[in-house]
């Protein structure tokens, strides 16, 4: 395999860039741009940071550390050097430039990580974990990918995998030695086994409701008549000004859209004009944009102004999310009340109080938001938590595998003939972990990294 090198940091004017150098020749080359203080590259030890200069030629480029991880001991499984530049561009730039004249190549996207999975380092499920992590935007999902990152889902995998492959071996060998006294591989052990994989698979079939909710957020929009406060609940929940707040009805008159880490979860948040009768133009198109993203939103925070008196547009707005997932925000709490608060709890499984003019309460809505979504058991078991779409997919193909050997064996039939279908379950299984995966399947997970992960 070629030696590759690519700045493995963000290629922006910084103290610190980090290139990484991996492959065979990765000691070579870098001995022939680095010469340290003491010794040279190939004489230096391994896991030691050693101060070097750069030079092109005579010319010294940049002073810098660097570091060598001996294969298999490294992040790819191969030779490394890592070596910390200062982060100027052109500095990063002209490095680069002499570590390719010298013989490396230029990594494609994720290709460090895709080697430490070709090289066995990590499984498939873990390689995509580190990607979670980078991404990662709220602590959870962060903690969550850590934990996908060391291994504790990929078992969960394992061991369904390990399951349906013994269960095929004993099958396999009733078939061939009949003879042998392994009469109970015919029925009871086998449906038990396939009993056990099937809850298994259930349950993290399940687990994706809560995994991507924490790992995309939650589609939120924020609805009310006109002045309740939901430019300012949107300020609130981001921590700073982002809508136009001002006291004349109607001033948010397009869809602005946020992310919004709210302690563990993240929303992905939508303020929208006040919903209202006798609309001008401008502010009509708005509210036709809030109607229609009523249909994608998972969450509906529907606010209410506690200074005034409950309104025809409030009640509007109630008939309108009576179907949808949604919390009232009974907001302006700081003032006197005059809002008819039976109404609205009569109407609104989840009320909170809030005031978003000084935050108080909004906390107690980041709260009933988790409730509403994260699963406090699926969280705590999170050794059986997906958070994505393709272990998803490939959970609920093997699932209706399992579900059709199960109700093989359950009609009578010799066990052989739910062998197919174990075998099937068993290699949607490997492609998740990547124990059997094409190279399209891994191609496609590792071109969505960027270049130096
Ligand atoms: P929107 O039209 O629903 O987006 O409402 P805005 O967020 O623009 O707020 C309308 C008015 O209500 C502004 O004058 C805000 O300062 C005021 N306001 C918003 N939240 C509160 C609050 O919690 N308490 C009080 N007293 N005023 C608030």
């Amino acid at each position: 395999m070629d030696t590759i090198c690519a700045l493995a940091t963000a290629k922006s004017p910084s103290a610190i860039g980090v290139i990484r150098v991996s492959g065979k020749d990765a000691f070579e080359i870098a001995d022939k741009i680095l010469v340290p203080k003491t010794d040279s590259v190939l004489a230096s030890p391994v896991a030691k940071m050693r101060l070097a200069t750069v030079f092109d030629g005579e010319k010294a480029v940049d002073e810098v550390l660097f570091v060598k991880f001996k294969a298999p001991a490294s992040y790819t499984g191969e030779d490394m050097v890592e070596i910390n530049c200062h982060g100027g561009v052109s500095i990063i730039e002209r490095t680069l430039k002499l570590l390719i004249k010298n013989g490396c190549r230029t990594a494609e996207a994720g290709e460090y990580t895709k080697r430490a999975f070709l090289n066995g380092k990590l499984d498939l499920v873990q390689a995509e974990a580190v990607g979670d992590l980078i991404s990662s935007s709220s602590s959870l999902d962060a903690s969550l990918a850590l934990e996908r990152m060391s291994g504790r889902l990929s078992k969960a995998f394992d061991n369904i995998f390990s399951l349906l492959t013994a269960v095929n071996t004993d099958i396999l060998a009733y078939i061939d030695f009949p003879e042998e006294g392994l009469s109970d591989v015919s029925n009871g052990h086998v449906l038990s086994v396939l009993e056990n994989v099937f809850s298994d698979l259930e349950r993290l079939e399940k687990s994706f409701e809560t995994g991507s909710v924490i790992k995309d957020g939650i589609n939120t929009v924020i609805l009310g008549a006109p002045n309740v406060g939901k430019s300012s609940l949107l300020n609130a929940v981001l921590g700073y000004d982002r809508s136009i707040v001002t006291d004349t009805a109607g001033t948010t008159r397009d869809m602005v859209s946020e992310r919004a880490v709210m302690g563990d979860i993240v929303l992905n948040l939508c303020d929208t004009a006040g919903i209202r009768k006798n609309a001008g133009e401008i502010e009509k198109i708005g509210i036709d944009i809030a109607k229609r993203s009523l249909d994608l939103a998972d969450l509906v925070l529907c606010v209410f102004d506690s200074s005034r008196e409950m309104s025809d547009d409030d009640k509007k707005i109630i008939e309108l999310v009576k179907d949808k997932k949604s919390v009232a925000v009974i907001n302006k709490c700081d003032t006197q009340n005059k809002l008819d608060e039976k109404y609205i709890f009569d109407n609104f499984i989840q009320t909170v109080k809030i005031s978003a003019k000084n935050g108080d309460g909004i906390d107690s809505l980041s709260r009933v938001i988790r409730d509403m979504f994260i699963s406090g058991d699926v969280v705590k078991n999170s050794d059986m938590l997906i958070t994505n779409a393709r272990h998803f997919e490939r959970v609920v193909a093997a699932k209706k595998y399992i579900e059709s050997a199960i109700s093989t064996v359950r009609q009578g039939f010799t066990v052989d003939l739910a062998s197919i279908d174990i075998t099937e379950a068993a290699s949607q299984i490997a492609q998740i972990t990547g124990a059997a995966v094409t190279d399209k399947i891994i191609d496609d997970i590792f071109k969505k990294f960027c270049v130096g992960k």
